[in-house]
Order: C-alpha cells, then structure tokens, then sequence
C-alpha cells in the first residue's frame, strides 16, 4: 500500500478515536468538550476548557484525570472534571460568578 493512503487512514482513526471519546464524556454528564466544571486534588472548583485528545496547557493523565495549574489556588494539581449534575446549587453559583 501506498504510504500517503496509510498516513491519512491512520488519521482518520485518530480523529474518530477523538470524536467518539467526546461523545462518550457527553454522554457521561460532563460539559465536555467545553466549559466543564473542574475540582483540583485540593477541593478547589474552577470552570476550565476541557476538550478530549486536544489539551495544550495541561498534561493529560487518562480521559478524567490531568494535571494543569488550578486558577484558584494558584498551584498546580491533579484536576477531574466535575458533572454538571453532581453540582450542588451553591456550587453552579460560584461557578457562574466566576465565569
Ligand atoms: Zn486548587
């Protein structure tokens, strides 16, 4: 086979890969990809930009677990994303001061 034709197919599986792994996160309840709701390893809650496959300031650890700076507390930590159902009324209200 032709090497041009092996690149793009590998390509393409990469980006469904990516594709369904969005999808999936969504399905689970999680504002991603997008604005999702955040809690550092310190209990810190922040809204962050959480796109699956494509995270540029952080260092991906598996699909909901990375490490990145938290904009709270200032420090670097081990970030989960939070569902947006799993927020407490008090918690979505913080969250919307903040954005
Ligand atoms: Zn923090």
């Amino acid at each position: 086979m032709n090497t041009g034709v092996v690149v793009v197919i590998a390509l393409a599986v990469v980006v469904a890969a990516l594709v369904v792994a969005n999808v999936v996160m969504k399905k689970k309840g999680y504002d991603i990809p997008g604005q999702t709701a955040a809690r550092c390893s310190k209990g810190h809650l922040f809204r962050t930009r959480w796109i699956e496959g494509a995270s540029l300031t952080a260092v991906r650890l598996g699909p909901t677990r990375r490490y990145q700076r938290c904009p709270v507390g200032h420090h670097w930590a081990l970030v989960r994303p939070v569902k947006a159902e799993d927020l407490t009324a008090e918690e979505r209200q913080v969250l919307d001061a903040s954005a």
